[in-house]
Formats: C-alpha cells, sequence, structure tokens
C-alpha cells in the first residue's frame, strides 16, 4: 500500500498568507550552464555545416543513423498512409478534434482581417494584416508523443493564410508515431522532417540545404529545444518558452469531490513540477477533495509523477468567500482556470488574468487540452497577466498603411517639420516642407 501524500494547506485568514501564497508560486525558469553550451555549440554546427551537422546529431541524441537526409523527410503519401491505418476509433476522434479546433480558429481569425479609413482631406491611413510565409512547427517526440499539439500548433497556422508549414518531430531510433504523422496529414502540414532538438530548431532558424529557413518557430520541448528557441529568437520569431503546467480550480463545494481531485490529477501527470491548486471557501469541502486524492493517487498510471508534483507544488487554499477566490486567482493568473460553480457566467468577467477559463462543473480542463476548440498553448507561470493563448493573430503581421493626399501632406508636413527641427533632423525637416503647400 502506498503511503498518504501530504499537499500543503494554505488559509486566507493567516496573517502570513501572502507570503506563503507568494513562495508557492515562485517559479525560476530553468537555465543550466552545461546545456546553454551545448546548445550554443550544436546551433553554430548546424548552422555552419547544415544537413550533415543535423545528421550527425541526430544519429547522436536519436540513435537514428541515415546515409541521406532525403530519408529523413516523410512524404505527403507516408502522412496519408498513416492516416488511413490508424484504427478507426482513433482516425474519428483525430478528426472530429482537429475539426472543432478548426472550426475554432476560423472564429478567431474573423476579427483579425485588414481595416482602413480615410480623413476628410483625403487621406488613407489602415492596417494590412499578412500571413507568415513559412512557420516551423516543433512536435516533442523524445519520451512520449503528443499528437494534440501538432493540431493546436498547425491548424492555428493554416488558419491564418500561411504559405508552408514545416514540422519536425524527433524519432528515437527510428521509431515513427503513426498519431502524430496522421495529425500532420488532417492538419494540412507541408513538410515533415523527422528531426528533433536543438539541431532541429536551428536547422529551422538557419535552414539547410533540405530544411527551409522559416519565419517563426512554435511548439514545446524539453529544455535543449527551449534553450535553443531562446538563442535563435531574433533570427526568427518563436511563441513563448513555456513553463510546467498549471490547473486552477475553484469550486463552491458542490461539485463530486472525486472530479476535481481527477482534474487536479490530469496537470500534475504532465510533469513533476506541475502545479495544481484548488481554491473553496467550504472546508469540509477541501478536506473531502483531500481524502479523494488520498484515494485515487494509488490507481494512477502516472503515480510517480503525481505524487512529486502533488507534495512538492500543489495546495489546497480555503478562502472566506467566492470574492476573495476571485482576488486570488487574480493574483495567480493560472494557465488553467476551472471555475466549477453554480453560476460561472456571473464573475467570469471579474477574473482578469487566465490562459483559459472552464466554466461549470462539466468543463473537465482536459477537453480543453484535445478537442474542446480553443488552443491549449496556454500562458504559464503568471505571464496570463500579459500574454494570451497560441491563436492565429501568432502566425499574422500587420503592416501599417499611409496614403497622404496634397493636403494631407501639406497640413502634416508642418507638424512633421516643427518636431524634426526640434530633434535636429533637419533632412527630415526638409522632406516634409517639401510637401507643405506654398
Ligand atoms: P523533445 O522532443 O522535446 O526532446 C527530445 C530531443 O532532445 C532529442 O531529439 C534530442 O535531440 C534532445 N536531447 C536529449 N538529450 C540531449 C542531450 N543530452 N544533449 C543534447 N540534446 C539532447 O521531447 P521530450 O524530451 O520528450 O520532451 C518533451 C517536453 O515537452 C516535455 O518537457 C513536456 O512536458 C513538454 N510538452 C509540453 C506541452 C505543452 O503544451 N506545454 C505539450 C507536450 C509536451
Amino acid at each position: 500500500m502506498s503511503s498518504n501524500v501530504s499537499v500543503k494547506r494554505l488559509v486566507s485568514s493567516q496573517a502570513d498568507f501572502s507570503q506563503q501564497l507568494d513562495t508557492l508560486l515562485a517559479w525560476e525558469s530553468v537555465s543550466d550552464t552545461a546545456v546553454n553550451e551545448a546548445v550554443t555549440d550544436i546551433l553554430h554546427q548546424v548552422k555552419h555545416q547544415g544537413d550533415k551537422a543535423v545528421m550527425a546529431f541526430t544519429e547522436r541524441f536519436d540513435h537514428l543513423h541515415v546515409e541521406d537526409f532525403s530519408s529523413l523527410e516523410m512524404t505527403q503519401e507516408r502522412l496519408k498512409q498513416a492516416l488511413d491505418g490508424l484504427p478507426a476509433e482513433q482516425r474519428a476522434a483525430l478528426e472530429r478534434a482537429a475539426e472543432r479546433v478548426r472550426s475554432y480558429h476560423e472564429k478567431q481569425a474573423q476579427g483579425q482581417g485588414s481595416w482602413e479609413y480615410t480623413e476628410e482631406d483625403g487621406t488613407l491611413l489602415g492596417q494590412q494584416v499578412m500571413p507568415m510565409d513559412r512557420v516551423g512547427v516543433y512536435v516533442p517526440g523524445g519520451k512520449a508523443a503528443y499528437p494534440s499539439s501538432v493540431l493546436m500548433n498547425a491548424i492555428p497556422a493554416k488558419v491564418a493564410g500561411v504559405e508552408e508549414i514545416i514540422m519536425v518531430v524527433p524519432t528515437p531510433h527510428g521509431e515513427l508515431n503513426e498519431l502524430v504523422l496522421a495529425a500532420a496529414c488532417i492538419s494540412g502540414v507541408d513538410r515533415v522532417f523527422t528531426i528533433g532538438g536543438a539541431q532541429a530548431v536551428a536547422a529551422l532558424a538557419y535552414g539547410t540545404e533540405t530544411v527551409p529557413r522559416v519565419d517563426k518557430i512554435v511548439g514545446p520541448g524539453n529544455i535543449f529545444v527551449a534553450t535553443a528557441k531562446r538563442m535563435v529568437f531574433g533570427a526568427v520569431g518563436i511563441d513563448m518558452i513555456a513553463g510546467p503546467s498549471e490547473i486552477l480550480v475553484v469550486c463552491d463545494g458542490k461539485t463530486n469531490p472525486d472530479w476535481i481531485a481527477m482534474d487536479l490529477f490530469s496537470q500534475a501527470e504532465h510533469d513533476e513540477d506541475a502545479q495544481p491548486i484548488l481554491v473553496s471557501w467550504d472546508k469540509d469541502f477541501i478536506d473531502q477533495v483531500e481524502a479523494s486524492i488520498q484515494k485515487l493517487m494509488p490507481t494512477l498510471e502516472r503515480e510517480p509523477i503525481v505524487r512529486v508534483s502533488m507534495a512538492e507544488r500543489a495546495a489546497l487554499i480555503q478562502v472566506k468567500d467566492l470574492d476573495e477566490a476571485i482576488e486570488v486567482t487574480n493574483r495567480i493568473a493560472p494557465e488553467h482556470l476551472e471555475l466549477s460553480i453554480e453560476d460561472p457566467k456571473a464573475v467570469v468577467s471579474r477574473i482578469r488574468h487566465a490562459g483559459a477559463i472552464f466554466m461549470g462543473r462539466y468543463t473537465a480542463e482536459a477537453l480543453g487540452d484535445y478537442c474542446a476548440g480553443p488552443n491549449h498553448v496556454l500562458p504559464t507561470s503568471g505571464t496570463a497577466r500579459f500574454s494570451s493563448p497560441l491563436g492565429v493573430y501568432d502566425f499574422q503581421k500587420r503592416s501599417s498603411l499611409i496614403m497622404c493626399s496634397a493636403d494631407g501632406a501639406s497640413e502634416m508636413g508642418k507638424i512633421a517639420s516643427v518636431l524634426a527641427r526640434g530633434e535636429s533632423l533637419t533632412a527630415h525637416a526638409r522632406s516634409a516642407e517639401y510637401r507643405i503647400k506654398g
């Protein structure tokens, strides 16, 4: 029999509650000198030796030897074959999830188009929105395979109108994951290379003889991947450097405690560093959830990981009432928030910081991970204060449009001239002054 896990309890009425909360939430993003050095070397070699270096690192880290780089590319026929070979139930689930993710992101795209307006003197101003030319999607593949990551990263890019989507996924010992290849097929990925780690990020960022250089790299990965993304940022865009997964459940005490315990576990099983938190104003309910945690823990496949996450990073927080629960939520700015309460619509507008908000007792966060429709790539570690879920807008960029009429140029010229002379930029001033009507 495994022993009970001890989960931290915080009570908001305690004098040092605020400090306890700070300690609970403290998270240093990992930076490791040895990893930095290794990744710097990998990036340098791939930048200067291209395909040859990628092949050598693939052999060293993924134990996959190929004579020719073209063997590391999956053809569209191979992707289609993976889709056709799936068991019917898996194929249907993947297709249904993809449809839901696509339709959500198509809605999202509607508010993102170009716009312009004309001023009284005939000057036109506006904004032109264009998709990126080429995007790289990193799909992790070292320890597990993530077909849902393929859908969540590639579909918004496709909906945005990105011309070419290049996917990379490591295949240790050459073992292909058919679901991942099938997800690439369904999502409309253009080219797939079975490479991973920092060498794949470098190939996408700098381009090699075979792998085309992309404009932006998205997708999660381990510390080698995250470090490489951080280092190539500037040469290419990146989405974000994600921290460990988090879930915050706010519950009024009327949901089945087993459901809540399992919702907390669903994030804990990602990673020992994942952070599951329950906030409630019902002390008896917190006790019941704790009992469910102890009861259900031994039934979990990934118990060893969950146990560490629950012991090290989880918390059961008792607050005074719903208002205080909302206050604590806004302070935490969680990646995933479940509002497991009677009337979530009545309070949702008071949630100012959260990556995704799952409303009501039926809305398990896990549904959002796979198939509800909204993106599962979300801001972690409190960054929901200033950033948003991955979306169509991440694959577009905007150009400002300015078309001055003769009258408009004359009027603006007077303003620009004064300001430019104030900055001692006389060529600016004279350029504007030429257009002032005599
Ligand atoms: P991965 O694809 O990120 O990493 C595998 C690669 O790491 C290998 O190809 C290899 O090149 C490189 N590597 C391994 N050891 C190395 C070494 N000693 N030196 C240099 N390079 C080395 O796959 P993974 O390792 O399974 O990690 C996946 C990560 O992605 C996990 O941390 C997981 O939590 C995360 N993830 C996050 C999300 C999300 O939405 N936030 C989703 C899926 C996965």
